[in-house]
């Protein structure tokens, strides 16, 4: 939803509950851990009063810790925290799903997939940043597909049931790609909200998913 236009948030959100889109991917970024401000609690609590489907809330903060409590109460279905930020991970992870959310955590592009070897089997989803994050519109970083299909490996290995989300710069040109190498869930912002039909551009890239 970063992409979307806030001045018309309701019926942005609308579009999405009418397309072929199965979740909602909310970027909170708190000009800290990402050098950029999104949004926070009120633009949450439209989306909770509005959107329909699962909201898929990645937190791009410092000290998540703190706002668990928060997102939970705003409606997260699943909630991300980033790697990086969190000094106590698998804490902070059983902390998000006694909260009755399903737990995510996201890996900036420098950080190897491997450092999620001993959390995996508590994750239900694991989001590779395929950009730097904090901006909408970047380009895709070509080094997320090994990623992903290292990732795949850990996962079949461990027994874990994590889904593998792709995020940033995912476009009709990656999404086979990212597909056919393990990933399960993409995130598409520019490339749906920018389009000229949205909910056509969504039904393209859902085609190509299923
Ligand atoms: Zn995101």
């Amino acid at each position: 939803m970063l992409a979307c236009d806030f001045g018309n948030l309701k019926s942005e959100i609308d579009m999405v509950n009418k397309s072929d889109a199965d979740w909602f991917h909310i970027d909170v970024m708190d000009g800290v851990f990402v050098p950029n401000i999104s949004f926070g609690t009120p633009i949450m609590k439209v989306l909770k009063e509005n959107a329909k489907k699962t909201l898929d809330v990645h937190l791009m903060i410092v000290n998540p810790d703190k706002y668990l409590e928060n997102f939970a109460e705003l409606g997260a279905d699943i909630l991300t925290v980033h790697f990086e930020a969190c000094t106590h991970l698998h804490r902070t992870v059983q902390r998000i799903k006694n909260l009755n959310m399903k737990a995510g955590v996201a890996i900036n592009p420098h950080t190897p997939v491997s450092l999620l070897k001993s959390i995996i089997r508590e994750l239900d989803l694991v989001c590779v940043m395929s950009v730097n994050p904090g901006f909408g519109g970047q380009s895709f970083i070509e080094n997320t597909y090994d990623k992903v299909q290292e990732l795949k490996s850990m996962i079949n290995d461990s027994g874990s049931n994590a889904i593998i989300e792709i995020d940033g710069g995912v476009n009709s040109n990656n999404a086979k790609k990212l597909i056919d190498c393990g990933a399960t869930a993409l995130v598409a912002g520019s490339f749906v909200f920018k389009s000229s039909n949205p909910t056509q551009t969504i039904s393209e890239l859902s085609s190509i998913i299923n």
